[in-house]
C-alpha cells in the first residue's frame, strides 16, 4: 500500500489570513486606498486586500493594500500588464496609490 501523497494546499494564503486582512483594512480606516470609498458591500464597495506582487503567500505589510473590489480588479489588471510595483519608483497618476 502506497503512502498517500502530501496534502496539496488549496491556497497560498496563510492560515491567519483573515486576521491579517482585517488588520490591513483597519489600518486603512476601512476605506479604499485608491478611490477613498468606504467599505460598503451593499453598494458594491466591499473592501479587499491586494497583494502588490501578486503572491498571496507574501503578507509583508509592504506588500498589502486595502482596495475596494473595483479598484482591486484595476490593480490586478495593472499587475498583469506591468508586473509588481515592489522595488520600482512610484509612478505618477493611476499607479501611485498602488505602489
Ligand atoms: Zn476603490
Amino acid at each position: 500500500m502506497r503512502p498517500s501523497p502530501p496534502a496539496v494546499p488549496k491556497t497560498r494564503y496563510p492560515p491567519d489570513w483573515p486576521e491579517i486582512a482585517r488588520a490591513v483594512k483597519e489600518a486603512a480606516g476601512w476605506r479604499c486606498l485608491l478611490c477613498g470609498h468606504p467599505h460598503d458591500p451593499a453598494t458594491g464597495y466591499t473592501l479587499t486586500v491586494h497583494h502588490r506582487d501578486g503572491d498571496p503567500s507574501n503578507c509583508d505589510p509592504k506588500n498589502l493594500r486595502a482596495l475596494c473590489q473595483r479598484c482591486h480588479l484595476l490593480a490586478q489588471a495593472w499587475l498583469r500588464r506591468y508586473g509588481s510595483p515592489l522595488g520600482r519608483p512610484m509612478l505618477p497618476g493611476f499607479a501611485s496609490p498602488l505602489a
